[in-house]
């Protein structure tokens, strides 16, 4: 007689903690690290206690990132103690096992091969004949963002020396993706439900310039490997719904073909938003700071892209106290922003790196002057951010909602998104009151401001795009 053989007893996979540190480029890594372990059959835990082994993903952009970085590296051991350290502050491997000599792995920024093996070493899959046939994952199966945006990198590493800026000699010179495999990669995270495409990179607009703008065939058209080639493909993508995704640029230096984006803009192909970080206005402080691209007219053509896209939102960040700034260098900065009315400001004191050329300039600015500063430009910025966002009161405007609330007792539902100004996690909020139910993170909805303050909008839905 035949018998119905035994199920087999699959093992229970391997759980990975990960702690993922520092900009959304590293947010980025820790993607692709996780597909790559989920191929592989493990599993993800979301606390210390329940994982096998955990990843820390460092960032070593500041000093102060650093410390941020071997605070969390210490607390992984406390809390679990079986500990692979990747990322940034790799190139110190050194310095991390002195501090912490427990810890299983030190991997450096990108080094996907020897993470994973890593893991595999400390923590092996054990996956028998039954898993190991598991298709690798797509590009986005495992992101760390909310589903409804994710973040395409374009290219690793930098050809520029900024003075104050160690990312070259951590991450090496400008190596740009196949175009065909940015598109490819973002035409699947689309597909897979995002409404949002946050194209990064440390120098978006010179995506290409290190394979000479090679062209590869792209649905039976060649396209160049090129920021404007790139932006025009990205704005025709459509999501399962034939609705065009946003797609926000991010890290453009004013070179002279970011001009040729605007248009698509304004066209509605693109998300109307550029963030530029211009690091300073005066000529003397970009000089000495070796910025790219700060001989152009900026100021000229801002006003030529706000002729051809009224809507553009410009976000830039800015460093104050750089070594040699003078009153009169920090007064230019004041008066060239009053004017250029940025949408979006961020703004650091400057921090010496390890490593930084600009940390052996002389005539560095003391504290309390870049504390004094700091306050200066925080408050102009904040003046004409309130200004510009009170002009949008009575408006109707496309909001992407990020979240969703609970009915409160009366069972109205708030919900919180961001305009097409409002990059996640750098820029402003909408708040939106009494929103109707169904509502969830990823709908695009059209939404009639009522107030505003410095930073955010607050508004209620008019009727759904
Ligand atoms: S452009 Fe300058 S600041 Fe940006 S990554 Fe390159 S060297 Fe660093």
């Amino acid at each position: 007689m035949l018998t119905t053989p035994d199920p087999i007893e699959l093992p229970a996979p391997r759980r990975i903690g990960m702690v993922s540190l520092g900009c959304p480029k590293a947010l980025v890594d820790s993607e692709r690290i996780l597909t790559r372990l989920r191929a592989d059959g493990y599993a993800m835990s979301a606390d210390y206690a329940g994982a096998d082994v955990v990843l820390v993903n460092t960032c070593g952009f500041l000093d102060s990132a650093k410390e941020e970085s071997l605070a969390a590296i210490g607390e992984a051991i406390a809390e679990n103690g079986r500990v692979i350290v990747t990322g940034c502050m790799g190139s110190e491997a050194e310095l991390i096992r002195a501090k912490f000599p427990a810890v299983l792995a030190v991997t450096g920024a990108h080094q996907y091969d020897a993470v994973v093996e890593a893991v595999h070493e400390a923590a092996p899959p054990g996956l028998g004949p039954y898993l190991d046939l598991v298709p690798q994952a797509d590009p986005g199966d495992i992101t760390l963002t909310p589903r409804h945006y994710s973040y395409l990198k374009i290219s690793e590493g930098c050809n520029h020396s900024c003075a104050f800026c160690i990312i070259p000699q951590l991450r090496g010179k400008l190596a740009s993706r196949r175009i065909d495999a940015v598109l490819r990669e973002a035409e699947k995270l689309v597909a897979a439900g995002t409404r949002e495409l946050l194209v990064i990179s440390q120098d978006t607009s010179a995506y290409g310039v290190d394979l000479r703008h090679e062209e590869r065939a792209w649905h039976g058209h060649p396209v160049r490997t090129h920021m404007t080639d790139l932006a025009r493909e990205l704005g025709q993508l459509r999501t399962p719904a034939g609705v065009p995704p946003w797609v926000r640029l991010h890290y453009v230096y004013p070179y002279p073909h970011v001009d040729a984006v605007i248009p698509l803009m304004a066209e509605g192909l693109l998300t109307p938003y550029l963030d530029i970080p211009f690091q300073h206005a005066s000529p003397n402080v970009l000089r000495a700071m070796k910025r790219p691209a700060n001989e152009a007219k900026v100021l000229e053509r801002l006003a030529a892209w706000r002729a051809i896209c009224p809507d553009i939102a410009i976000r830039s960040s800015f460093v104050v106290g750089f070594p040699g700034e003078t009153e009169a260098d920090f007064a230019y900065l004041l008066e060239w922003l009053e004017e250029a009315q940025l949408d979006r400001v961020g703004a650091f004191r400057f921090e010496p790196v390890a490593g930084a050329a600009a940390n052996s300039l002389p005539d560095p600015v003391p504290e309390a002057v870049k504390e004094e500063r700091y306050a200066r430009l925080m408050e102009l910025t904040e003046k004409i951010s309130a200004a510009k966002l009170e002009a949008k009161i009575g408006r109707t405007l496309p909001v992407i909602i990020d979240e969703v609330g609970e009915p409160d007792e009366d069972g109205d539902i708030g919900a919180t998104g961001r305009s097409e100004a409002d990059a996640p996690e750098i820029d402003g909020a909408v708040y939106l009151r009494n929103v109707p139910a169904g509502l969830k993170a990823g709908d695009v909805v059209a939404v009639t401001v009522e107030d505003a303050d410095a930073h955010d909008l607050f508004g209620v839905v008019a009727t759904e795009r």
